[in-house]
């Protein structure tokens, strides 16, 4: 007797933990982050979108309609680190995705690893690693507070772009290698060789699938009447086009446009990397446990080429954006089919947003410009030999960022506050330059808004350099290119993006109170009921979760 309650006991027991385990935690996390995605493509193309894309994520979700990026650069790996990390760049030092080192005394990029090999490609473009990020991401949390059970994957045509948003203990960070290669690829910091999965999707043909079909519109051209004329002065081409018009004949441009890395120019290019992402939840077996919970993190890169191209208005950015839709309907099917409805947690953003095309808005009487980079290094080095009769004081412009040679300024006997201050005084004489600070300044005082904040948010001691310059709305730097658009500012055109929450634990609706890029990562955290990432900034956005 005695025996058989202590057996319906341990049944109950056992019963209450896989119980509260299935029904408080997802089985998967997804997040979906959309490459230079404007906060209004929501809606400037949505009579286009069908009901199973974005306008379902924003029916059965929760819509933060305000969050922004809250540093400067808005730029790619900077983006992906902080979504993940839930801290800006001051804390997790990923400041840009190229930048100089101030020890090494040459530019690096924010990914790059000698110490690991390539695995699936012959070249170097494997060697990669997430060592320059400072602190822990939500994915990495994930990992710590299940003890390293639950898996994360993560995928994008950028290596940046899945690397980061790994952290330190992914299982896996997938990227596609152009040229002549067309393959999935990885680094030897995640494994040695690729799995069997990976070898396979390699094997399948559909990389040459694709690059086999000519990208026309997905609708007739003459329905597509969110965007301006086709065949205008303000977008670029194709190596080998003399219009930027459709139909593109992807077949005829393959050679002149780097063989298989024209797949990540095109649409195409977004539909691949879903393809890989259910090839990956199907060979790792992500989100079948009840006693885990798996992390996925896919970014769709494709966006971002087309964005810079063509820019903001053009058809081409329509057309990508319908067929994104797709692409989310695609997944979400999937995802509700193998995975389960309400069984997973998934969020979308945007790693940044985008500036119209300067031209075009020139030629609507809007202000804006092109940086000239060049007059600005010959006009900083005539004010350093006219000033301090040494043209060896800045030892490195980028990142609208000047970086001074310590020793120059030891063997003049100049004091570096003072020097910063000259440039940061002087350069607001040059062509369109809005602002100017110095690190000095931004180590001394705390600013809480404005555009000077965001500065000193994407501002980290140890790797930034000394005079910062912030220049007019709707300017960008292009160098010779006075065609399509860039991003990285700190306007509203570059930091506002959609921040859309869906599925377990998610309320329904909508909210249009202003909230940073960092609340993503403690938000997903409280949800999960684990711990924040190491560095976080960020705070919770509760009218978004459910609380039981
Ligand atoms: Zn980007
Ligand atoms: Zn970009």
């Amino acid at each position: 007797m005695k025996k058989s309650i202590l057996i319906l006991f341990l049944f109950l027991i056992s019963f209450k933990i896989s119980y509260s385990q299935k029904t408080n935690k997802p089985k998967l996390v997804i997040g979906l982050v959309i490459d230079q995605m404007r906060y209004d493509y929501l809606y400037r193309f949505s009579e286009k979108y069908g009901d199973k894309g974005f306008k379902r994520l924003l029916k059965e979700g929760f819509h933060l309609e305000n969050t922004h990026y809250n540093y400067i650069p808005t730029k790619t790996a900077v983006g992906h680190s902080s979504i993940y990390t839930g801290t800006t760049p001051q804390n997790h030092g990923i400041i840009g995705n190229n930048w100089y080192d101030k020890s090494l005394k040459q530019s690096i990029y924010c990914v790059d690893d000698s110490n690991y090999n390539s695995v699936g490609t012959n070249g170097t473009s494997g060697q990669k690693s997430p060592y320059k990020l400072h602190t822990t991401t939500i994915t990495d949390q994930l990992r710590l507070a299940q003890n390293l059970k639950g898996k994360t994957i993560s995928i994008a045509i950028k290596d940046r772009s899945a690397i980061l948003p790994g952290g330190h203990t992914a299982n896996a960070a997938y990227w596609f290698e152009g040229g002549e290669e067309g393959n999935w690829i990885t680094s030897s910091f995640y494994m040695e060789t690729l799995p069997e999965w990976v070898i396979k999707f390699n094997n399948n043909g559909n990389v040459e699938h694709y690059l086999n079909q000519s990208w026309d519109t997905y609708y007739p051209i003459e329905t597509y009447t969110e965007s301006i004329i086709d065949n205008n002065p303000y977008e670029g081409t194709f190596i080998g086009e003399s219009k930027p018009v459709f139909p593109h004949n992807i077949p005829e441009l393959k050679k002149l446009n780097d063989n298989f890395s024209l797949l990540k120019m095109i649409p195409a290019g977004n539909s691949i990397t879903t393809d890989f992402t259910i090839a990956a939840i199907e060979g790792e077996q992500l989100g079948q446990s009840n006693e885990q919970i798996d992390f996925l993190a896919i970014s769709y890169s494709s966006t971002d080429y087309v964005g810079h191209r063509y820019g903001v208005d053009s058809k081409e950015i329509e057309d990508t954006y319908i067929r994104m839709d797709l692409e989310i309907a695609r997944l979400l099917t999937y995802l509700d089919k193998h995975i389960g409805k309400n069984e997973y947690t998934l969020f979308l953003t945007a790693d940044h947003a985008v500036a119209q095309t300067p031209n075009y808005l020139n030629s609507l009487k809007i202000p804006g410009g092109y940086f000239d980079d060049v007059k600005f290094n010959e006009y900083i080095k005539s004010l350093s030999l006219k000033q301090f009769n040494s043209d060896k004081i800045i030892e490195n412009i980028s990142n609208y960022q000047l970086f001074f040679d310590k020793a120059e300024l030891k063997r003049l006997n100049l004091q570096t506050i003072d020097v910063e201050n000259f440039f940061a005084e002087e350069l607001l004489n040059f062509d369109k330059v809005y602002k100017t600070i110095t690190a000095h300044t931004l180590q001394t005082s705390e600013f809480t808004q404005g555009i000077y904040g965001l500065v000193q948010q994407g501002y980290n001691q140890k790797r930034s350099g000394n005079v910062f310059i912030i220049p007019d709305p709707s300017v960008i730097g292009s160098g010779n290119k006075k065609t399509g658009t860039t991003h990285g500012s700190g306007y509203s055109y570059d930091t506002h993006v959609p921040l859309i929450f869906f599925g377990f634990g998610i309320k329904q609706g909508s909210s249009n109170k202003y909230y940073p890029i960092i609340d993503i990562a403690p938000t997903l955290a409280n949800l999960l009921q684990i711990e924040f990432p190491n560095g976080v900034t960020g705070k919770i956005i509760d009218e978004a979760l459910e609380h039981n």
